[in-house]
């Protein structure tokens, strides 16, 4: 967060406007998980120290606080671009959420919060269809698992295979409405920006969602030590143009992104900022 909020301490982002999230209502979390599943991840916070929920997902006393004002950001994103406040947001927030299933807690996440943004959406705004795209370097396996036959919701992906979590194969389709385009290692601007041309958006533009929400992760940039991908933050502002284009013709322009993974901190700092300054632009 500090690499990031450095990184818009830029003349280039004297115009955003920055809002401080609310933590959200731990109901919010039932939009994409069972009610148990939250008890149990509110009752494995430690009081004290670190608690390991799973092999990789560690827990702090404010890991609860941090989890719910991510939630509440993602809200209150959807909310003022669905109502027009803003044409488009993004949240700067941690724990990442995308590989959390529906009661499970995986690889840095404890709830997936851009499921419940696309639930929250659809629920209170009443939109019929939410577009998901996914360019973390990993595979957003809890996204996927949520809404695999739940057809309102287009899930689209590019990530690196093989790597962790093992899922997001071509041939993963869920209810039609899951569209994979994973990279090779060594893959980098060439290879991404086809994935988008060729599949990724097409999705989008014959789906015809009313929303675009992004799980942006910067950990396929080229510095990022968690994955073998090349690109340059300059590929994260193309892609995020390709999405506003896209956005412009079925939702009204409006986007609100999430950030995920991006684990080398310069390569976070500016692939956000590319991002972002790219957002602003609308
Ligand atoms: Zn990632």
């Amino acid at each position: 967060m500090r690499a990031l909020h450095a990184a818009l301490d830029h003349p280039d982002f004297a115009a955003l406007n920055r809002v401080e999230a609310q933590m959200a209502d731990p109901e919010a979390a039932l939009l994409a998980h069972p009610e148990r599943y939250v008890e149990a991840i509110r009752k494995a916070i430690p009081a004290e120290g670190l608690t390991r929920i799973d092999p990789d997902t560690v827990a702090s006393p404010g890991s609860w606080e941090a989890a719910m004002r991510a939630l509440g950001a993602a809200l209150q994103a959807v909310d003022s671009v669905v109502a027009g406040e803003a044409q488009n947001a993004f949240a700067a927030i941690r724990p990442p959420g995308h590989h959390a299933e529906t009661a499970k807690a995986m690889g840095f996440c404890l709830f997936n919060t851009i499921a419940v943004a696309a639930r929250h959406a659809r629920q209170a705004h009443g939109l019929e269809r939410v577009a998901i795209v996914d360019w973390d370097v990993h595979h957003g396996n809890g996204t996927q698992e949520i809404f695999w036959s739940d057809p309102s919701v287009l899930y689209a992906s590019t990530h690196q295979m093989p790597l962790f979590p093992g899922t997001g194969e071509a041939s993963e389709t869920g209810a039609g409405n899951i569209v994979n385009a994973p990279l090779s290692p060594g893959d980098g601007t060439a290879e991404f920006k086809e994935a988008f041309t060729d599949r990724i958006l097409p999705a989008i533009r014959a789906f015809q969602p009313e929303l675009i929400l992004i799980s942006a992760g910067f950990d396929a940039h080229h510095r990022d030590p968690l994955a073998e991908i090349n690109l340059q933050s300059e590929d994260f502002s193309w892609a995020t143009g390709a999405l506003m284009e896209t956005a412009d013709r079925t939702a009204q322009g409006r986007i609100v992104a999430l950030l995920e993974g991006g684990y080398d901190l310069q390569g976070l700092g500016q692939s956000a900022a590319a991002h972002i300054r790219q957002l602003m632009a609308a």
